[in-house]
């Protein structure tokens, strides 16, 4: 067998998704294969069950998500008896136009552009899982931890827009709320991370071993 095939399930064996460990595959028990890691109790699976599914149902939910957190306004600011309010856009647009650059492109590349490479991406990954691609395995596998690693500081976002807004726009005599777009965009966020995390990288690999 050539070392680029020896992988872990055509050895029977799994690893612990919580801490690793390198496990014997679990024996076929009727159609029940369930087994746990000895050392920290988590179920082994060989791939995530119904990985490609679930991702596909949360990216799906996501993007639904994303036209209310784009088209509603996501602060509403009262000033002196002016009551304004703001989409993400039209606040990017308000910063260009008072010439707060950085701030407008802060705001537009945390709020509108991360959020939908991420979705983007992982349509991408989703399709080409699906169509058995071979091509460019190592470069979709960075893209996937690219995705994974921008998903840990998504929170951000949400922050981002709430404070800078709050912070600059009008100063300290206006009062700023969150607008009716808030939960949609904190659901992108939310939703984004968990289907980031149910796609399983190791699909991507997969074909390689049907190739023998
Ligand atoms: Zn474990």
């Amino acid at each position: 067998m050539k070392a680029a095939s020896m992988t872990a399930r055509r050895q029977n064996l799994v690893s612990c998704h919580n801490c690793h460990l390198l496990c014997d595959a679990p024996v076929p028990v009727g159609k029940q294969q369930v087994a746990c890691c000895p050392r920290c109790g988590t179920t082994l699976h060989s791939r995530k069950p119904n990985s490609l599914m679930r991702t596909w149902a949360l990216v799906f939910a996501a993007v639904i998500l994303y036209l209310p957190a784009n088209l509603l306004p996501i602060t509403i600011t009262r000033a002196i008896g002016i009551t304004q309010s703001d989409t993400i856009i039209s606040g990017v647009i308000y910063f260009l136009h008072s010439g707060m650059v950085p701030i407008a492109l802060v705001i537009f590349i945390a709020s509108v552009f991360v959020p939908l490479m991420k979705l983007l991406i992982l349509i991408y990954l989703l399709i080409s899982v699906q169509r058995r691609s071979r091509r460019r395995l190592v470069d979709r596998t960075r893209l996937y931890r690219l995705t994974e690693l921008v998903g840990r500081w998504s929170m951000v976002d949400v922050y981002v827009v709430t404070i800078l807004v709050a912070l600059v726009k009008l100063g300290a005599v206006a009062r700023v709320d969150a607008g009716p777009a808030t939960p949609y965009f904190a659901g992108v966020v939310i939703i984004t991370m968990f289907a980031a995390e149910s796609f399983d990288p190791r699909l991507i690999w997969d074909v390689m071993e049907d190739d023998e």
